[in-house]
């Protein structure tokens, strides 16, 4: 899964003229101090530090941080390798682990792997285009459509610009005032240090308030609602399906117009909706770096999560397959296979019989639509009483004593 994974992002990827990038696992904790944001949960409480000795007397060491996500990283390497200098558009992609210090639990790991991207470059390249916004989402719906992935939800929103957020945080403060106290602790505390996060908020009770709020879209300027449409207009000619959610923001400056989120339905066993990557556009990280100005769009998908998607979607399709197919082999051998489907579905199986007369190949195919498993009932097997079982799933054939066949046919 890890291997199909990877290699349906490496194919995806590079058909939209995406390279790949391997930056270090570890960093100087001052780089992500400065590019994730000293006031985030991430820097804040989750990152794994330690200070490194130095190499002699003289050398006083440095604090050094494992990366707890890739952006800050390749936005580190595109100003060290002079990749601005190109005037270029850099178009990367990375897979590699992550660590944050987290309570481990299903979906959530203190190291877990992210398959991610970044589309950068200096605003002459068109780094700042809404073409290249719905591009990178285009590429994401085609990356989980060809995955086989069900029931996605993209999820997008405009922050508009670093001027239009100061002005929606203060109307959010003002509308928030005559109702924070009747919210819940949590969103007293934000509705002080950082109302945007009033908008994270998950307790039902608050849910209605929330949805009263003034929306960022009413603040953004004309520049960002341009730019927002346009996004939209791509993604409708493309035919990929969003879901405007105006309470989906980010909370660092940096952050401009377009953000979204890519989640799917529970059944995966993480809750009603799992979130499987989220990224966003933005605007500053390369000078806050000390680099030049460098717009761009990222993501960053949760790969752990998307392999618990796939596994539970997976589950889930065999489960609507009945247990077995029963293909005789040659019409001698009909009454037979009804007679072993009896026994079957007396033992509790849901069975589909075949024709003795199809040939072997289309007894497969038949066999592979309704049914999780085949099994082939010939002169030998008859004989024999040993039945020869082929499993869909796992691509394996079996042989199975008849007296066993019903107890293997349920695994
Ligand atoms: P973020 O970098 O926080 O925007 O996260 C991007 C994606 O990485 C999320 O949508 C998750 O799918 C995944 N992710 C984040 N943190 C973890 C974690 N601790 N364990 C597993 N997956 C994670």
């Amino acid at each position: 899964m890890w291997n199909r994974v990877e290699a349906t992002a490496r194919g995806v990827f590079a058909r939209y003229g995406f390279g790949e990038i391997r930056t270090p696992i570890f960093e100087t904790t001052e780089l992500f101090a400065r590019g994730v944001g000293e006031e985030t949960d991430i820097v804040s409480k989750e990152m794994y530090t330690w200070e490194d000795r130095g190499r002699a007397e003289s050398d006083k060491g440095q604090s050094l941080t494992l990366r707890p996500e890739n952006t800050a990283g390749v936005v580190r390497a595109y100003i060290e390798h002079g990749l601005a200098d190109t005037g270029m558009l850099q178009k990367l992609f990375y897979i590699g682990p992550q660590f944050r210090r987290e309570r481990p639990q299903r979906g959530r790991y203190r190291q877990f792997w992210q398959i991610g991207a970044e589309v950068l470059g200096p605003a002459w390249s068109g780094s700042d285009s809404a073409l290249r916004d719905a591009e990178v989402l285009e590429m994401l719906a085609t990356f989980l459509d060809e995955l086989g992935v069900k029931g996605w939800r993209l999820a997008l929103n405009s922050v508009g610009s670093s001027e239009d957020r100061p002005r929606y945080v203060a109307a959010l403060r003002e509308a928030l005032a005559p109702v924070k106290g009747s919210m819940c602790e949590n969103c007293q505390r934000r509705a002080e240090t950082n109302p945007l996060r009033v908008l994270d908020c998950k307790e039902p009770q608050d849910q209605a308030r929330i949805d009263a709020l003034p929306k960022i879209a009413d603040y953004l300027d004309e520049a960002s609602q341009e730019h927002f449409a346009q996004v939209k207009a791509a993604l409708d000619a493309c035919g990929v399906s969003y879901v405007v959610e105006p309470r989906l923001v980010r909370g660092l400056d940096y952050y401009t117009r377009t953000t979204f989120e890519f989640t799917v339905p529970d059944g995966s066993g993480l809750g009603t909706q799992n979130a499987l990557l989220g990224g966003g556009r933005y605007d500053g990280l390369s000078e806050m770096l000390g680099g030049p100005k460098a717009p761009g769009i990222g993501f960053a998908i949760g790969e752990d999560r998307l392999i618990l998607t796939l596994q539970a979607q997976a589950k889930e399709a065999a489960e609507d397959k009945l247990d077995a197919f029963i293909a005789p082999m040659g019409v001698a051998r009909n009454a037979e296979a009804l007679k072993l489907a009896q026994e079957l579905r007396r033992a509790g199986l849901s069975v589909e019989v075949g024709e003795g007369a199809f040939r072997l190949k289309k007894s497969f195919e038949a066999a592979d639509k309704l049914a999780r498993r085949m099994v082939i009932l010939g002169e030998d097997e008859v004989a024999s009483g040993i039945l020869t079982v082929k499993d869909f799933a796992a691509g394996e054939q079996t042989k199975v004593p008849r007296s066993e066949l019903a107890e293997a046919l349920r695994r």
